[in-house]
């Protein structure tokens, strides 16, 4: 089916949860291959305009009404591509959610600092909204379908640059989108100027003791071609209080202006035990891929 076709009553029965609405789109377009036409689908449900201006206050906002009839989508004309798209997608999870409950007196604002909130159980509606609208971005953006090939393998950041250039979302998108749905216990650390910003665990990844403006251990550097480095071991002294078992893997994709993202990989199976856990994994994801509406 062509963008142009989507069918918006059909999505109606997806319910509230972002993932499923994004799911249910997927489902109609069955795309297999490329990155996500997100402006297309947008236009195909109702969003009139798309515009790109200049913005300070906010990063992105969704003119409509309650009733959602139709509406228009304002992304900051400042940002790279891949930002706009993100943010296109975004509004379009405002749009689409019947739950969600207008900001402002013409729609939806969303400032930069929304589009990274990622707790879909917040107790706060304002931030609980946010993280749904972005639940639904990436879910839009990189679908199980365009990014399971990836997944398959070792734990590389490598995998990540590729998803990154070929689904045209940023790379801190991918990583995170990528540890999510990998099934080896990975942690990303983010940083800048080799400081410790944030990190993002898989939920058996062991706390990272690191607090925000710390100095980051040692990082392995950039290989002489790419901005990616080699996969090296790493100290668990390092990032833990206390040492846990099996070996750590540590590598970095340097990105401009000083920042960096790390992937931390804890393994302590035998070869044996990590094919059948990826075995497992990937009935996992398909079944994630083609999975129940709510
Ligand atoms: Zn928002």
């Amino acid at each position: 089916m062509s963008v142009d076709k989507l069918d918006r009553m059909e999505l109606d029965e997806a319910g509230t949860n972002p993932q499923a609405i994004a799911k249910a789109i997927h489902r109609q377009l069955g795309i297999r291959s490329g990155s996500v036409p997100v402006h297309e689908i947008a236009a195909a449900l109702d969003i009139i305009e798309i515009r790109a201006e200049p913005l300070t206050s906010f990063e992105g906002a969704l003119l409509t009404t309650p009733e959602r009839g139709c509406g228009s989508i304002l992304v900051n004309k400042q940002s790279g591509h891949r930002r706009q798209r993100f943010t296109v997608a975004h509004e379009l999870g405002h749009f689409l959610n019947p739950w969600h409950r207008p900001t402002s007196d013409h729609g939806f604002e969303c400032s930069r600092q929304d589009m990274h909130i990622n707790n879909v159980n917040d107790s706060d509606t304002h931030r609980r909204q946010e993280a749904e609208a972005n639940a639904f971005a990436i879910e839009l953006l990189a679908p199980l379908t365009l990014t399971v090939s990836y997944l398959l393998g070792p734990p590389d950041l490598q995998n990540v640059w590729s998803m990154f250039q070929n689904l045209k979302i940023s790379k801190a998108a991918a990583a995170r989108r990528y540890v999510s749905l990998h099934d080896q216990c990975l942690a990303l650390v983010f940083s800048h100027q080799n400081k410790f910003m944030f990190a993002d665990r898989n939920p058996e990844f062991p706390w990272i003791d690191l607090t925000e403006g710390q100095s980051l251990p040692n990082l392995p550097a950039a290989s002489d071609d790419t901005a990616i480095s080699d996969i090296e071991e790493g100290d668990h002294q390092d990032w833990f209080s206390n040492p846990y078992p099996g070996e750590l893997l540590v590598q970095t994709l340097y990105q401009q202006d000083d920042y960096a993202i790390t992937l931390l990989q804890l393994s302590g199976e035998t070869d044996d035990d990590k094919a059948d856990t990826r075995e497992d994994s990937f009935d996992r994801l398909m079944r994630y891929s083609s999975g129940s509406r709510d």
